[in-house]
């Protein structure tokens, strides 16, 4: 495993009877105890009670923990985190960024989703994109989406949480005061992105000091994020949704901060103070399916996790038998829908591609062997007959994207559950600090289709949000919770929640195991990518079946918590993958 990022501790912490505690406590557990982990590194699987947290990164599954201590909730915790990891992991999440959220409600056995997509500005239409390449847009102020992660926790306290905004920054304005350490993955990650972020006068001096990645074993402090969240904290949202900070973000982005020398072609965005000003997160009802007599609740769009999962889940229920191929064909079925149908726009036929009809009439493609590629897609019209001829469709949209994002899982002692997808979009944002604020922006809106494309779904338009991959999952048998999962990825997200899904069920793994398990992908692509270990292990059989595999080095890393009966509550990060994940219990099992 490679070294991580220890804790610096987190003393201090003005928690301590400030959490407001509105629900009845069950089997409180002891003050002081905490399980799972040693306080030097992190530990891929936790199993006890009263609590759990799974994320990428040790201080931030620490700060949940100890807000879950001091009686806050899943949803309190779940922030706390996630703007910690806007600290330690500043290339994959920020305050600047957006996320989906699905909280399980325990008291009303309720899932609900909160959208917090970064949104297009209201000048954007659907040829701004047009004829720009890719590259090009990655690093620039025109694909910085109108930021949503801090209208999203907002509303998430607001709406199921326990603490204030201000109480919920408390952790991450300690971590970016006193530091972490670098780790190997902060410091590749930094090197990576040096060439664009030398080229930003803004992001070499926070993220290049003295010209350089900073070096493994380093304390990395951010005393300027600290203030923009103690600020925050102190003047509320409408400090970024038409405020001052608000109006530093429009003039970083309509014009970036270009070092003088650079010679990167850095095309400003459109974004104005107003369309900060018109931003919502949006409570919106979850996708749902039936799987094995259990109910798998998602994301729905403008992401098309939900629909995309639960659409390959339902064509899995409707095969004879399930293993890695019926995987991959029930995948690349899916990723056909999801291209021609899924995005921010009225109309998504979700009702019908969650259908059991419409998933036997796709299943009926599935066959011994790979099915040509491009698989078509499906007619979600409600009328489903006889299987359909397989015709292969003239084209599949391929557009591209990052592979970086953040998951989160947390539990608490009542039962409620959070599963929490967040991210900037690339790894590094679009690589433009905003001046003395200490965080980057997104370029989220590069999940758009950059077109021209007519009929595309997702095509960029004026306050539209691009569709999106991510799939916070929670799985509920008899209206209790059974599994909370998630993964970054892009559009991988979806096969890594699904693979886990299926090495969980149809393939009797553990779930620590069907984390760990070697992943493939099979996105529509004419050739599904694979880690070495699925290729070492299960290569020759799939090819036999027409199946052409090629490397990907790493796919996902994903978090998630099971709960075993009786209270008992199994957290589950990855062992290596992303330099591996930290899980945590608040009362560990002896
Ligand atoms: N932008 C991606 C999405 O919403 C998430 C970031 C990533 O993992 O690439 O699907």
């Amino acid at each position: 495993m490679i070294t991580h990022r220890s804790a610096v501790p987190l003393v201090g912490v003005l928690l301590a009877g400030s959490a407001v505690l509105t629900q009845p406590a069950a089997a409180a557990p002891p003050a002081e105890t905490v399980g799972g982990t040693g306080k030097t590194g992190k530990t891929a699987v936790a199993e006890g009670y009263g609590g759990a947290v799974s994320t990428v990164d040790l201080d931030a599954s620490e700060a949940a923990l100890r807000v879950l201590r001091r009686g806050g909730n899943a949803v309190d915790a779940a922030v706390a985190a996630a703007a910690v990891l806007g600290v330690t992991e500043p290339y994959s999440a920020g305050l600047a960024g957006g996320g989906f959220l699905l909280y399980y409600d325990a008291r009303r056995k309720k899932v609900h989703t909160i959208d917090g997509r970064e949104t297009a500005p209201a000048a954007m239409t659907a040829a701004s994109l047009e004829g720009i390449p890719f590259e090009e847009a990655v690093t620039s102020g025109l694909s910085a989406g109108v930021p949503g992660s801090v209208a999203q926790w907002e509303l998430a306290l607001r709406r199921f949480g326990t603490l204030s905004l201000r109480q919920a920054l408390q952790p991450a304005i300690e971590v970016a005061r006193r530091g972490f350490t670098v780790d190997q993955t902060f410091h590749d990650q930094t090197a990576a992105n040096a060439a664009r972020f030398a080229d930003f006068t803004s992001t070499a001096k926070l993220f290049l000091p003295g010209g350089a990645p900073p070096k493994v074993g380093s304390t990395f402090r951010n005393p300027e994020l600290a203030e923009t969240y103690r600020l925050l904290g102190r003047y509320g949202p409408r400090w970024l949704y038409g405020g001052r900070l608000g109006e530093e973000i429009v003039a970083t982005v309509k014009r970036p901060p270009v070092a003088p020398g650079s010679t990167r072609t850095v095309r400003p965005g459109l974004m104005e103070l107003p369309d900060l000003a018109a931003y919502r997160a949006l409570e919106r009802p979850p996708t749902k399916v039936s799987y094995r007599g259990m109910d798998v609740y998602g994301m729905a769009p403008p992401s098309s996790g939900g629909s995309t999962v639960g659409e390959a889940l339902n064509i899995l229920q409707a095969l004879p038998e399930v293993g890695l191929h019926e995987y991959l064909e029930a995948s690349r079925l899916a990723f056909a829908d999801r291209g021609k149908y899924v995005g921010d726009v009225p109309g998504v036929p979700l009702r019908q591609l969650l259908s059991d009809g419409f998933a036997k009439e796709r299943a009926c493609l599935v066959t011994e062997r790979a099915m040509a590629h491009p698989a078509p897609a499906g007619e979600p019209d409600g009328d489903y007959g006889p299987c359909p001829a397989a015709t292969p469709a003239a084209t599949a949209q391929q557009a591209p994207e990052g592979p970086e994002t953040t998951h989160l899982v947390v539990a608490d002692r009542w039962g409620n559950v959070v599963a929490y997808n967040i991210t900037i979009e690339s790894t590094g944002g679009n690589g433009i600090v905003v001046p003395g604020r200490g965080f980057l922006l997104n370029n989220e809106l590069t999940d758009f289709t950059f077109g021209p494309a007519p009929g595309d779904p997702n095509l960029p338009g004026p306050g539209k949000r691009p569709r999106s991959s991510m799939a916070p999952t929670i799985v509920l048998d008899g209206g209790k919770p059974v599994l909370a999962l998630g993964s970054p990825g892009g559009s991988t997200i979806i096969t890594t929640v699904l693979q886990i899904l299926v090495n969980r069920w149809e393939l009797g793994m553990s779930l620590p195991e069907a984390v760990a398990a070697p992943r493939a992908t099979q996105r529509n692509t004419a050739q599904t990518q694979a880690e070495q270990a699925f290729i070492d292990r299960h290569g020759a059989e799939l090819s036999a079946r027409g199946h052409s595999l090629a490397l990907n080095p790493e796919i996902g890393a994903a978090t998630a918590v099971e709960f075993l009966g009786g209270g008992r509550l199994q957290a589950v990060a990855e062992p290596a993958r992303r330099g591996g994940g930290s899980a945590l219990v608040l009362v560990p099992a002896r």
